[in-house]
């Protein structure tokens, strides 16, 4: 068969695997199926792009077989290093990884124009607009995606940012546009490849500088956006080299990731605008307000006992349950309570912890049945026939400020209802505030008590003292 039919084939085989695995990943059931369906579909991407781009027959025929050779040990290592690094990577640093791989994608797709602008052999102005535009985007989505890891990864501090900030990024993008229409109008001319150093200098540049100013705790959003950034890249390289395979699979990319960040930004209440020029945490601080009532402590073997003979309790886990990695020890708890006869659910906040759908892969990690996860739509109405609904390690996605508070930063925000239920405990180290800097006003609340403590010291002291109450206590309860 025709090489080229079979590359165009494959680029339909990729278009439904990679489809059809997106869908698939829309419920934790079959999440996994999809993600192997996905990744079995960018293979046969980047199989027909490699036949595609060397024309293998032809450069076999031609005696170019190191030129293969060395382009497939390049694929190789670069599979193998990936495959690697993604089983040792822990949970807590995967959006580190995302962004760091995201990176990579925008590098490729950079390089790819790069080298089209230097050696191309194209023509017509839409040839080379489309060459400079997926240039531009890929360098952009490299710089900041590697700023973004850094930030996330603790080795970069602080937000950066100087007064008229927004200038500077408006200056460099203006740059950016001269520099691009310079090369449009003499393409392959003396004077491009100092253009186009200069082109891609600046598009760097602008990535890192629009980056550095956001906070550390925006940076999913942000990772999300450039990951839209990278498959519109990588889909307009497809463009350029005429390689449809190349063009679904960025297409795909570039909308699920562009859902994604509308989705997440959606979910806190936010515009993407807003994550990227607001500098939010420091809006926060600056509307905390006094709270009225007292933080009351209590032991965690009191607030374990109270679970013990509670008929219903709801669960509402937050950052803090990754921070302190604690879902085993929490799972340990909930069949203790199960198997004293207590209803035991999860209620899971879209954007609770750190990345979408952080508490629904760290409490599979642990082994808890996907049909105890509850979406928050789908069980607030609950809190207010429950006994007890315990908080570990969430504060943002449960505080009544985002219903009552038209000053609060998360006023709108859809929150977790657990001010509804009969009694609340709440587990934190201290009085360290959530994501949005803001104070919450439940921990004040009569029917709330805070146990203080790691999460994972915590969640142990309470399994012990379960343990610790025997095997005659359940007798009592159903009596
Ligand atoms: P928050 O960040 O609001 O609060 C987490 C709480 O956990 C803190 O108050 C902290 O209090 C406590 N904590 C931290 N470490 C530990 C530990 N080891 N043991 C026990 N407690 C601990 O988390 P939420 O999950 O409620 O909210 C997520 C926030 O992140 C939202 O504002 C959301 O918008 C934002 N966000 C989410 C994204 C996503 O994709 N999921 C993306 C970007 C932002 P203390 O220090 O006192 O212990």
């Amino acid at each position: 068969m025709n090489i080229q039919l079979c590359i165009e084939l494959a680029g339909l085989v990729a278009a439904f695997l990679l489809i059809y695995g997106l869908k698939r990943m829309s419920s934790p059931v079959t999440a996994h199926g999809g993600i192997v369906l996905a990744g079995v579909g960018m293979l046969v991407v980047i199989v027909a792009s490699f036949f595609h781009v060397l024309d293998v027959p032809a450069a076999a025929r031609a005696g170019l077989g190191l030129k293969i050779g060395l382009a497939a040990l390049a694929l190789a290592l670069g599979l193998g290093w990936a495959g690697w690094t993604g089983r040792r990577v822990a949970i807590t640093a995967m959006p580190q990884m995302v962004a760091l791989y995201n990176g990579m994608g925008g590098g490729a797709a950079a390089a790819i124009a790069a080298a089209e602008l230097v050696a191309g052999t194209g023509t017509g102005l839409a040839h080379w607009g489309v060459t400079l535009l997926g240039a531009a985007i890929g360098s952009i989505s490299l710089s900041g995606s590697v700023v973004a890891w850094a930030k996330l990864d603790g080795r970069l501090g602080a937000p950066w940012r100087v007064r008229g900030q927004q200038f500077i990024n408006a200056g460099v993008l203006a740059a950016l546009v001269l520099l691009g229409a310079g090369i449009l109008i003499m393409p392959g001319g003396a004077g491009t490849s100092a253009l186009a150093v200069l082109f891609f200098g600046a598009a760097f540049a602008l990535g890192v500088l629009v980056t550095l100013p956001i906070g550390g705790a925006d940076m999913p959003v942000v990772i999300s956006l450039y990951n839209a950034f990278t498959g519109l890249a990588v889909g307009l390289d497809g463009y350029v080299l005429g390689n449809p395979v190349l063009m679904i699979a960025g297409m795909v990319v570039g909308s699920a990731g562009t859902l994604l960040t509308l989705l997440m930004a959606r979910a806190m209440n936010r515009s993407v605008r807003n994550v990227l020029f607001s500098n939010f945490g420091d809006i926060a601080e600056a509307s905390g307000e006094a709270m009225s009532g007292r933080l009351k402590p209590t032991e965690a073997s009191d607030a374990a006992i109270a679970m013990r003979y509670a008929g219903k309790v709801i669960i509402a886990p937050g950052y803090g349950l990754a921070a302190a990695q604690a879902q085993h020890k929490l799972y340990e708890l909930v069949k203790l309570l199960q198997a004293a006869g207590v209803a035991v659910k999860f209620a899971i906040h879209p954007v609770a912890g750190r990345m979408p759908g952080h508490m629904d892969v760290l409490l599979a990690e642990a082994g808890v049945p996907y049909d105890l996860l509850y979406e928050r739509d789908d069980i607030n109405a609950e809190f207010a026939d429950t006994d007890i609904a315990l908080v570990i390690g969430a504060n943002d996605v449960v505080n009544p400020a985002a219903r009552t508070e038209k000053s609060s930063p998360i006023y709108g925000m859809p929150i977790l209802d657990v001010d509804r239920a009969h009694q609340i405990y709440v587990i934190k180290r201290g009085q360290g505030k959530g994501y949005a800097g803001v104070e919450n006003a439940l921990f004040y609340a009569d029917n709330c008590n805070m146990v203080y403590g790691d999460a994972q010291a915590v969640l142990t002291r309470m399994v012990q003292a379960i343990k610790a109450l025997g095997e005659d206590a359940a007798p009592d309860r159903a009596a």
